[in-house]
């Protein structure tokens, strides 16, 4: 006896859509069928879509940040809102703060996830310290034990690392066989624009954007190239912004380089427009993020890349900073200049991820709705390791399932989001399509945005090394 059919569902996977049943049992999917036979738990699916659940490989939650910054989601309120938001696996990042050892960050960050997650997670890894000890021994083992990715950072006072130390890590990465994700953005040519930009009197937020032009993501998009080229690694640059940076990764690409790239909901939804506020004033501060959001030209490549290949995932960069509190985006000194205002990383999105593409992609007839699969759960399932567990719906795999509402017309607001944030960058979006139920491993954890899970139900995942990396 299966625990659970689903029935009469279009399953849609990267390479396929078919009318069948889905049978499950102890959380895994067993059977694929014209007729699953007899289940416990019956799934009436009659005019939905089932996908797999989505895989958000890029999200920072409970993440400790400088200057008494508090991050508005942790790990029960930011899993609860990816669950919501049609999302079974999120990955985020284990920090290691300079001077730290990278074993204590792994567990510390550990302690802080346990028990309170509501989807599966797994950690990639922050390297900001490449001391020889961690590069010689911490990262080697934690690659091993099933960390098998990690971000590095080409910019930011406290987590830049400068060419020599990018070399040297990516030199451990192809030996260890770990995945580079890498924050590409030029460090001194900012520093240099901020600086500009301040002594000319332009300080509200809205030139963050200015102080961060395409050109310092292109230089720095560029430069992480060759020195994956050199080092012999595949890479993924994470959260591209635009056309300029694009086209460094085409090249790359035509090239027969292993690189691969990462797009996010804000730089095709918003423009550096949305930062002058209401009057170039702290409204602004709402949609600071860095890289910051470009223009309609670069919505429009953004879009061609994700048609086209250009880019391989999609995900959030769900970085929540309060908006009305002296601990989120309102820290004393931010309204005093764009640069103190926390965006570190981006704006809130684990739950808008999904259907924002999904109306914006889909139901607009931009890309099909086998790749709105591939970028948003097949790909990164790949690229990280996890796959054919998670991100497909096939026999064996784990039953991570999202039902969709294809003709569902949702205005998003933040009155109806389950993070802690107080505030959406997409106050007022009208999007059509939306997930209306999410099964993780069999269990339906939110029903009509309900939660029907509770916290703990997630668990952490261990993980295979990328595809990235040719099969020996
Ligand atoms: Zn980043």
């Amino acid at each position: 006896m299966l625990d659970t059919a689903l029935r009469n569902a279009d399953i849609v996977t990267a390479a396929d859509r078919i009318r069948a049943q889905i049978g499950i049992r102890d959380g895994r999917i067993v059977t694929i069928a014209e007729d699953v036979g007899p289940a416990r738990e019956e799934i009436d699916a009659t005019g939905l879509l089932a996908l797999p659940g989505g895989i958000d490989a890029h999200v920072h939650l409970a993440q400790h940040q400088g200057g008494g910054v508090v991050m508005a989601d942790g790990f029960e309120s930011g899993t609860r809102s990816a669950a919501a938001g049609g999302t079974t696996t999120v990955m985020p990042f284990a920090l290691q703060q300079k001077g730290q050892s990278l074993r204590e960050a792994v567990s510390a960050y550990h302690a802080e996830a346990e028990g309170k997650c509501h989807v599966d997670t797994s950690f990639h890894l922050i390297i900001t310290d490449p001391t020889p000890q961690v590069l010689g021994q911490e990262l080697p083992a934690l690659v091993k034990a099933g960390y098998t990715s990690f971000k590095v950072f080409m910019t930011y006072d406290d987590m830049v690392l400068n060419d020599a130390q990018l070399l040297d890590v990516f030199d451990v990465a192809r030996r260890e066989k770990a995945l580079v994700m890498v924050h590409a953005e030029g460090y001194d040519a900012i520093r240099y624009m901020a600086r500009r930009l301040e002594e000319a009197g332009k300080t509200a937020p809205y030139y963050h954007a200015a102080s961060r032009p395409q050109s310092t993501e292109r230089e720095a998009t560029h430069r992480a190239i060759s020195h994956a080229e050199l080092t012999d690694v595949p890479i993924c640059i994470v959260h591209v912004s635009g056309r300029e940076p694009m086209e460094q990764i085409q090249w790359a690409k035509r090239r027969g380089m292993n690189v691969w790239a990462e797009t996010c909901p804000q730089y095709i939804a918003l423009t550096a427009e949305d930062l002058k506020g209401l009057n170039m004033d702290f409204e602004g501060a709402k949609y600071v993020c860095s890289p910051p959001p470009r223009d309609a030209d670069s919505q429009r490549a953004i879009w061609e890349g994700l048609r086209d290949g250009t880019f391989d995932i999609f995900s959030s960069d769900h970085c929540p900073f309060r908006f009305d509190d002296p601990e989120g985006k309102d820290v004393p000194g931010a309204r005093t200049s764009f640069r103190w205002v926390p965006n570190g990383i981006p704006i809130p999105g684990i739950e808008t991820r999904l259907p924002l593409l999904f109306s914006e992609g889909v139901s607009k007839g931009r890309i099909s709705l086998e790749r709105f699969v591939a970028l948003t759960a097949t790909n990164p399932a790949k690229l990280f390791g996890l796959y054919p567990r998670k991100g497909t719906i096939a026999v064996g795999a784990d039953a991570d399932i999202t039902l969709w509402d294809l003709s569902r017309e949702v205005t998003l607001s933040q009155q109806i989001l389950h993070h802690d944030c107080d505030y959406t960058p997409y106050e007022g979006l009208a999007v059509k399509g939306w997930p209306v139920r999410t099964l993780l491993r069999g269990q339906t954890i939110c029903l009509d945005g309900t939660i029907t899970g509770s916290p703990g139900t997630g668990r952490y995942l261990d993980r295979a090394t990328s595809q990235a990396f040719p099969a020996a």
